[in-house]
């Protein structure tokens, strides 16, 4: 049914929630895998376990807690990682290719074609791509941070048509499980608002980086591009085959039915935001229910250091985000302009980039689904 797939795999599934990698259960993994290929499906890994693996081959030493313990530990683990992937699919005569990433790589558009290209690329030469984050070079101001939302990112990038997101939990429930013996695992999800947030908000995975939080976040933005989510517990039997022939199972977010044009696919996914533009009731009403663009007029206050052309969030009086979008302006325009009329714009500023703070076209309203 699915044809070019994402398979994110968490620490937790690769381990078993030990502190060793389960070696037979990951050949298991990637046997699926090499069926679906078989049979001329596309499939992508979106792998975790580098500083694992680095734990493990050094025989757990005792770093201090830092950034820089943890970038050692990928570098070593890293190589390890791909290492295991490399020998586990060539068990079925299949190539693996490794791609690194970090956010800075999506973050200007031509960098994000780039990486499309390349993973296209891989892709029509039948190479499964095996991507992770680069954690053994990217400093906490360029990464994605967790590998959910790389996954996301992945999948928005190779326009795959299902992300299937593999944990140590089924999916996700109304409750916590582990706590509440009358939760109930949710079989679908149409609509991610607050009250699912605050639900996934509460469940954190001991092993990795995300949560369920995380899950949410990714599965967002991934449904937004036009793409399939599943959350489903990564030792289900044959669970790679079964989500990919849309056998129901685990918890399943299905795609928007108009996906986002390709170029807001990437706002959503790519720069992280650099500031706020807060905004009041008038302005919030334009953009949520009249589809208009952001004017200087309807600003009320300006939060954090950017630059035209970077990506910000626009919030109202209350402080909850209700789009994305790119900046005409940079901040400290914006500070001198906000609550005018487009029209004294070149007198305040003695230039103008037109009429509009942040147009339609470069903007995501993310409050109405
Ligand atoms: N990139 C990290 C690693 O490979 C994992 C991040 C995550 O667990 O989300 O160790």
């Amino acid at each position: 049914m699915y044809q070019r797939i994402v398979v994110k795999l968490g620490t937790s599934v690769l381990t078993g929630g030990t502190p060793h990698f389960d070696k037979p259960h990951m050949v298991e993994l990637v046997r699926q895998s090499a069926v679906l290929h078989g049979l001329g499906k596309e499939i992508i890994i979106c792998t975790s376990g580098a500083i694992a693996a680095g734990r493990e081959r050094l025989n757990y030493p005792n770093w201090p807690a830092t950034v820089t313990s943890k970038q050692m530990f990928a570098a070593v683990g890293q190589s390890r990682l791909m290492f295991m992937w490399e020998r586990f699919f060539e068990i079925y005569n299949i190539h693996v290719g490794q791609m690194l990433l970090t956010r800075a790589d999506v973050e200007n558009r031509r960098r994000f074609l780039n990486a499309r290209d390349m993973l296209n690329g891989l892709l029509e030469q039948r190479i499964v791509p095996v991507i992770n984050e680069n954690d053994a070079v990217a400093t906490e101001e360029i990464k994605v941070g967790d590998n959910d939302n790389l996954s996301a990112l992945v999948a928005i990038l190779a326009g795959a048509d299902l992300l299937l997101i593999l944990t140590d939990q089924p999916g996700l429930f109304t409750a916590d499980p582990r706590s509440n013996p009358n939760a109930e695992l949710i079989a679908e999800v149409r609509q991610i608002d607050d009250s699912l947030r605050k639900l996934a908000g509460g469940s954190v995975s001991g092993l990795g980086v995300g949560g369920m939080s995380t899950k949410l976040q990714a599965a967002d933005s991934a449904r937004r591009a036009g793409t399939d989510v599943i959350i489903a517990a990564g030792r289900a039997p044959n669970v790679i085959m079964r989500a990919a022939n849309g056998e129901p199972l685990g918890t399943r977010f299905p795609a928007l039915e108009t996906p986002l044009e390709n170029r807001k696919q990437w706002i959503f996914a790519g720069p992280k935001p650099a500031g706020r533009i807060v905004v009041d009731a008038g302005a919030e009403r334009a953009l949520v229910q009249n589809g208009r663009s952001l004017l200087p007029a309807g600003i009320t206050e300006i939060q954090g250091h950017f630059e035209r052309g970077d990506a910000i969030c626009i919030v109202t009086l209350s402080g909850s985000e209700i789009a994305r979008g790119i900046s005409r302006y940079g901040s400290s325009d914006l500070e001198q302009i906000k609550g005018h009329q487009s029209d004294q714009i070149a007198d305040r500023l003695g230039y103008m980039y037109g009429p509009v703070a942040v147009h339609r076209d470069d903007m995501i309203v993310i409050s109405n689904q």
